[in-house]
C-alpha cells in the first residue's frame, strides 16, 4: 500500500497529505517515483528526486542524494528569482553531487514560472518576489503555493544548513546598494556560533580564487525580511547563507563556477566531501 500510495501522491501533492508528510515517507515516495536509482558512492547510496507543488503551474523538482551514511543534511535552494541565471545552471550540477555522508537535497529551479519569463518576480499572482513570502515574526505562515510548497520542504526535512543561490547586479564591495558578491548570514544566538566560523572561511577561500580586490565577496547581514534564508534561521533555527554572485562583466560560467565552490566548501568543511569519481563525470 505505501508504494501506490506514493506512486498517487507524486503525481499529485506530495506535501498536502498529512501521512506523507514524514521525513521516512517522503523517501519512500520520492524514490518510488525516480526511474533509474543510482549507488556511485557505495552500494547503499542513492539518488531520488520528488516533485515540489505538483499539480499546479508552480511545480518543480527537488534531487535528494543520499550517502546512507549519517551525517548533516544540506538543503541547496536555487532559482528563486527568474532573472538570476547562474544558480539554477550551478544547481544542475551540484544536484548530480554524490556527498560523502549525510543527505544533499538539491532543489534546482525553484521558481520555474519566473525563470520562464526571465523575470525576478513571478508571474501572475498577487505576492510576485518569492523571496518575501516566507514567515516572519508578524506573519506565521508563507504566502502563495509556491512559497508553502518550499516551506514545507524545509520543515520536513529539517536540514543542518540551507544555502540559497542568488545573483546582484553589481559588486557589493563597491556599491552597498547591490548584494552582488557577498555571503548573507542571518544573526542569530541559535546559530552564530556555526555561521560565522563557516562564513570566515568560506570568504577566505572564496576571495583566494579573485584577483581583483573590489571583485571580492563581503559578508552582509541579516538579508530581507521574508526571505526564505532569513526565515530558515529566525523562525527555525537553522543556520543559512545566501551566497551571491554579480553579473556585472563576469559570464554566466564564472557565476555557477563560484556558487559551486562555495557549496563545495561547505560540504567539505562539514565532512561531506562529494565523492570525486561523480564530480568528474558531470
Ligand atoms: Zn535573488
Amino acid at each position: 500500500m505505501v508504494r501506490q500510495r506514493g506512486v498517487r501522491d507524486a503525481g499529485g501533492s506530495v506535501w498536502q497529505v498529512p501521512f506523507v508528510r514524514a521525513w521516512v515517507s517522503l523517501v519512500i515516495a520520492a524514490a518510488v517515483v525516480t526511474a533509474g536509482a543510482i549507488g556511485v558512492a557505495g552500494p547503499a547510496a542513492s539518488t531520488s528526486s520528488g516533485e515540489l507543488a505538483a499539480s499546479t503551474r508552480w511545480t518543480t523538482k527537488f534531487f535528494i542524494s543520499d550517502s546512507k551514511k549519517p551525517g548533516p543534511t544540506v538543503l541547496v535552494v536555487a532559482g528563486i528569482h527568474g532573472d538570476e541565471r547562474a544558480p539554477p545552471l550551478a544547481a544542475s550540477r551540484i544536484r548530480r553531487w554524490q556527498p560523502s555522508r549525510g543527505k544533499l537535497v538539491v532543489v534546482p529551479e525553484a521558481n520555474r514560472p519566473a525563470l520562464a519569463s526571465g523575470t525576478r518576480h513571478s508571474p501572475r499572482t498577487k505576492h510576485p518576489d518569492l523571496n518575501r513570502n516566507f514567515p516572519t515574526k508578524w506573519r506565521a505562515k508563507p504566502r502563495g503555493e509556491l512559497a508553502s510548497a518550499l516551506w514545507r520542504l524545509t520543515t520536513d526535512l529539517t536540514p543542518d544548513w540551507v544555502l540559497d543561490l542568488h545573483e546582484g547586479w553589481g559588486f557589493n564591495r563597491r556599491n552597498k546598494k547591490t548584494m552582488g558578491s557577498s555571503i548573507v548570514v542571518v544573526p542569530d544566538d541559535r546559530v552564530t556560533g556555526r555561521t560565522t566560523p563557516m562564513a570566515k572561511h568560506l570568504l577566505a577561500n572564496i576571495n583566494s580564487s579573485i584577483e581583483q580586490r573590489t571583485k571580492h565577496f563581503t559578508k552582509i547581514a541579516p538579508g530581507p525580511l521574508g526571505s526564505f534564508a532569513r526565515s530558515v534561521t529566525e523562525q527555525l533555527g537553522i543556520p543559512s547563507f545566501v551566497f551571491e554572485t554579480t553579473r556585472l562583466t563576469q559570464p554566466i560560467e564564472l557565476r555557477a563556477s563560484q556558487h559551486e565552490r562555495l557549496v563545495l566548501t561547505t560540504l567539505t568543511r562539514l565532512g561531506m566531501k562529494p565523492v570525486e569519481s561523480k564530480r568528474r563525470q558531470e
